[in-house]
């Protein structure tokens, strides 16, 4: 019997919510497992740490986590202080300090949900978006002089290195590659960025060596928009800047259905640091602390977490479960057109997954 050490992070407004709802399906699959149990260790950094300590976690907060098997985070996000402050004071520190530089992104149309795209087939959009998560747009290079004065100037400096570009392109290519199509899309603006996106395009040239059964593309950013609706089936795996995948990720969750729906994970690939999976939404200020979150990018992140355990199996039931539930209209959350709240949708994945109890000798 494997026990997994799981950190989890609810953060502020529905990660306190979800992430709760998430560890409940962790256990039930585990109440149903021979194989593995989970030991969980829940965190309560963000805002309301913030108001209390003047930060959102403590300095030695890394070292608290640094020895689990994965992390499972909620939303960073508080009505009444920056959004600045709270994004670099507990995501970003725990993806930069962790050095999980690879973000990934499935996206897919799950039964029963009516996506926004009336032309497309569920089967037509089938992504997985790699997003670079530790340098480029968001590296936090830069600063403000003359503050207050007429004179007054700032600079966010995007940085791109060759070590960072090398090991996203070759993460992606290698992702691409275990994939049925083998097909991957490289993301770019070298016509107006023409230093880094420039080194970016060629980098993806050289690595793309390394792969040749894979075949790839090229698609300026603004183009891919178009291409994703236009065209969605002719996508599988995208790889982009942060910035850049923080846009297209948040426009492929909205073609899937909805924000609610989609998940995340910040992966060190190579396993030097836990990765940490959690749903690509926020803290939903509109509707936190009602019970109406829609639980499913949490379950979803889960079955990520899950996989990168290597409990394949296991990932697999949950998914099944989350897809029986999204099947089930009377089942949906208020984000969907339904009245479903988070409880219940919770309840009935679980109930699907202490059903589904599988011999020890299934296990991963
Ligand atoms: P948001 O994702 O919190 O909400 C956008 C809209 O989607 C809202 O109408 C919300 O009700 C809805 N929504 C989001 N998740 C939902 C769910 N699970 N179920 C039902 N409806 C859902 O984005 P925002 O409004 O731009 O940001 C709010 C706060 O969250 C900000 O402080 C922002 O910085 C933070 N944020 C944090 C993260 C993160 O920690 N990863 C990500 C995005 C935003
Ligand atoms: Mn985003």
């Amino acid at each position: 019997m494997i026990t997994y050490r799981i950190a989890t992070i609810p953060g502020d407004g529905i990660g306190k919510e979800v992430v709760p709802a998430g560890q409940q399906v962790l256990e039930a699959l585990a109440k149903a497992s021979k194989s593995f149990a989970f030991e969980f260790e829940n965190f309560d950094w963000g805002g309301d740490y913030y108001r209390k300590h003047g930060v959102m976690m403590p300095a030695d907060g890394l070292d608290a986590i640094r020895g689990k098997d994965a992390i499972l985070f909620g939303s960073a996000g508080d009505p009444d202080i920056p959004d600045h402050i709270t994004l670099w004071g507990l995501r970003l520190k725990i993806c930069q300090g962790f050095d999980q530089y690879a973000n990934v992104r499935p996206t897919r149309i799950l039964p029963g949900i009516d996506a926004p795209l009336k032309r497309c087939k569920p089967e037509d959009l089938n992504w997985v978006i790699v997003r670079e998560n530790s340098e480029g747009e968001y590296s936090g290079v830069g600063g403000r002089v003359h503050q207050g004065h007429p004179i007054e100037a700032a600079t966010d400096v995007s940085i791109l290195t060759r070590a960072g570009v090398e090991r996203i392109m070759r993460f992606a290519f290698r992702l691409a590659q275990s994939r049925p199509r083998k097909l991957l899309t490289v993301i770019t603006k070298s016509n107006a960025q023409r230093h880094a996106m420039v080194m970016w395009d060629e980098i993806a040239v050289e690595i793309s060596k390394e792969f040749p059964d894979v075949k790839w593309d090229k698609e300026l950013v603004d183009a891919s928009t178009a291409r994703m609706i236009n065209r969605p089936a002719t996508l599988d795996t995208i790889v982009a800047t942060n910035l850049h995948a923080d846009i297209l990720s948040d426009l492929a969750a909205a073609l899937a259905g909805s924000l609610g729906i989609a998940p995340t994970g910040n992966i060190d690939p190579e396993r030097r640091f836990p990765s940490m999976f959690e749903p690509i939404h926020g803290s939903a200020f509109d509707i936190m602390g009602k019970g109406l979150a829609n639980p499913v990018g949490t379950f979803w992140s889960v079955v990520m977490l899950l996989e990168h355990l290597g409990e394949f199996d296991a990932a697999t039931r949950v998914m099944q479960a989350v897809e029986a539930v999204t099947a089930d209209t009377s089942l949906h959350t208020r984000d969907l057109g339904g009245t479903a709240t988070t409880a219940q949708v919770t309840a009935a994945v679980c109930a699907l997954l202490e059903k589904s109890a599988v011999p020890a000798a299934n296990a991963a």
